[in-house]
């Protein structure tokens, strides 16, 4: 399995750690799915495997990405859904034939019409924004507290106090530089 992308699997929530394929959008921002490859590399992280992606499907997969944060950023803000990102991702999910299939374990997975359809695997993912955007799930939209990030995250902590979108990358950042102030003002 491909590494560099947190699983979704372990707390993660899908749609999110899509739009956070772009990281630091408010700073220096990093594409992590610069390539087809690198975004067949994150779908089967996050248990939507493909044979193949090309450029085509990439820029799609560009495009629904940044609807979905845009309408996340907007919940988030409780202002109202931008009309093109909402189109967007309704074509996505109306366009996604995957199916859920459960395993003899229990466990449900994402079985794609076909090896390469990259579009089924962008169906699963925008129907996981429609349904954390439309309030279904248990957790709370929110606006990542560090000024170069911003990220749109969903909290499913039970205090819906969670500031950060990843603790290992922007909490622990902006703990380090709290640390750092403090230092430097008893250092004199
Ligand atoms: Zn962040």
């Amino acid at each position: 399995m491909p590494a560099g992308f947190p699983d979704f699997r372990l707390g993660n929530v899908l749609a999110t750690s899509f739009t956070g394929t772009l990281s630091e959008r408010h700073g220096n921002a990093v594409e992590r799915i610069p390539t087809p490859q690198r975004l067949a590399d994150w779908l089967a992280v996050n248990g939507l495997a493909v044979e193949a992606c090309t450029t085509a499907q990439l820029e799609r997969a560009w495009e629904l990405r940044e609807a979905i944060h845009a309408a996340a950023t907007a919940a988030a803000l409780r202002h109202a859904l931008p009309a093109s990102a909402v189109r967007v991702i309704n074509d996505c999910s109306a366009q996604g034939r995957a199916a859920a299939v459960l395993t003899p374990e229990g466990e449900r997975r994402w079985q794609l019409s076909s090896a390469s359809c990259v579009e089924d695997a962008l169906g699963v993912i925008a129907a996981d924004a429609i349904s954390i955007i439309a309030g279904e799930r248990d957790g709370k939209l929110a606006l990542c507290a560090s000024p170069t990030c911003q990220a749109a995250f969903f909290d499913t902590s039970q205090s819906r106090t969670r500031k950060w979108c990843d603790m290992n990358t922007c909490g622990n950042r902006q703990k380090k530089a709290r640390f750092n102030a403090n230092h430097r003002k008893k250092g004199g």
